[in-house]
């Protein structure tokens, strides 16, 4: 049976233990211990990580802590032999950062309870931030009251406190527990927040938690899940968030708390402004098609347009010019889409032709081609007017 020293203080960072037993399995050992002050994976809270020394004085990593039984061992890549002393000493960033959100987690569980008597059905901790699941759906309003109400407590700096009752005394305390408890129940309060029965590892003062901040919610079994964060976490999410939106302030020339008004007013001008181009692009391949009017077979090319110009415009060159009309609207860069047309014409044979020549490909109806190319301006000029001498080149 593992002496469980995190549960004496949650802040032993190092300390001396004796191996209890070692077993290899499959890539890496189980060093069980006969103290620890790594915590085992447990109720949603990653097992420990950081490493031990040895008598020889070399360390060994620590990549997890789990526990079987009574016993707690530590995760290693090499066996060490049994009634060997080391000193373990845990990757504190690690374990802070998840007794920060644990402790979080506490405090916006245990007011959702209090406010709507809802439960946590479902909780988890990945890298750098968690989940709840609750058994009822909460507003927008009023999870921003919960999320304020939840700092009100971090600001109040309460002492998180542990009690430790048995079976029989535990039935006379009032707490909220996911699951029916056997044993001793350890029970965690944080005043004016929360009375929960929790195997985990907390911070000592609600201040220490820094930060708690809710990310978003979705809809989840008739209920919602809620993404959050807290301390260390948080901070530099929102130290991320912040060095961004500065960037995009800058951007729009807008004030940091006015970006998204900003934002939405370019994004309105930017539609409009695009409108404004179809516009001018229609009417300019209006013009361009009763210019060349009897040209006979025609190439226009359209700079910095997509598939949709090149459409358009042989679509409707091909109305008046009399001959075979082709569009290449793109870049020598990027590459050029293509549409090839002629009233009543029969294209198959030299649209697949000029896919070969330029390194292209496309398809479409026999009057009607169109596709992309990879070829520059010069190689398609080059095919163009080896096909077709008399072929008027254009710009639009
Ligand atoms: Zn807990």
């Amino acid at each position: 049976m593992t002496q469980r020293l995190y549960y004496e203080n949650a802040y032993i960072r190092e300390f001396d233990a004796v191996v209890t037993g070692c077993v290899k399995e499959k890539d890496h050992f189980r060093i069980m211990l006969d103290r620890s002050a790594f915590y085992p994976e447990g109720g949603g809270q990653s097992g420990d990580r950081g490493f031990l020394t040895r008598q020889d004085g070399t360390r060994l990593d620590v990549s997890d802590t789990r526990e079987d039984g009574g016993d707690v061992y530590v995760v290693c890549s090499e066996s060490v032999p049994v009634g060997e002393q080391i000193h373990g000493v845990t990757d504190w960033i690690f374990r802070f950062d998840r007794m920060q959100n644990h402790s979080g987690e506490h405090i916006v569980s245990g007011l959702i309870h209090e406010t709507y008597g809802y439960n946590n059905v479902g909780f988890h901790m990945s890298s750098d931030r968690m989940t709840i699941d609750l058994d009822g759906e909460i507003s927008d309003e009023g999870l921003d009251e919960i999320e304020r109400r939840a700092n009100e407590i971090v600001w109040a700096d309460s002492v998180i406190r542990t009690d430790v009752y048995s079976h029989e005394e535990a039935a006379e305390v009032e707490y909220r527990s996911k699951k029916e408890l056997m044993g001793d129940v350890r029970v965690v309060t944080i005043p004016g927040a929360d009375v929960c029965a929790c195997c985990g590892t907390h911070v000592a003062r609600t201040g220490e938690i820094g930060i708690i901040k809710l990310l978003s919610h979705e809809r989840l079994r008739g209920g919602i899940r809620i993404e959050m964060m807290c301390g260390r976490w948080a901070y530099e999410y929102l130290a991320l968030i912040f060095r961004q939106n500065h960037e995009v302030s800058a951007c729009l020339s807008s004030r940091m708390h006015q970006t998204s008004e900003a934002a939405k007013r370019m994004a309105e001008e930017n539609t409009r402004l695009k409108g404004d181009l179809i516009g001018m692009l229609y009417a300019a391949i209006d013009r361009k098609s009763e210019e060349l009017e009897g040209a006979g077979d025609v190439a226009v090319f359209v700079a910095g347009q997509d598939s949709t110009a090149a459409q358009k415009l042989t679509a409707k060159v091909m109305e008046t010019c009399g001959g075979i009309a082709f569009s290449f609207a793109g870049s020598d860069d990027d590459g050029y889409k293509y549409a090839v047309g002629q009233e009543n014409g029969s294209l198959k044979e030299l649209v697949a032709d000029m896919n070969r020549s330029l390194d292209g490909r496309g398809g479409g109806r026999p009057y009607f081609q169109q596709g992309s190319v990879t070829a520059k301006r010069e190689q398609i000029e080059a095919f163009l007017t080896g096909r077709f001498p008399e072929i008027k080149i254009d710009l639009l």
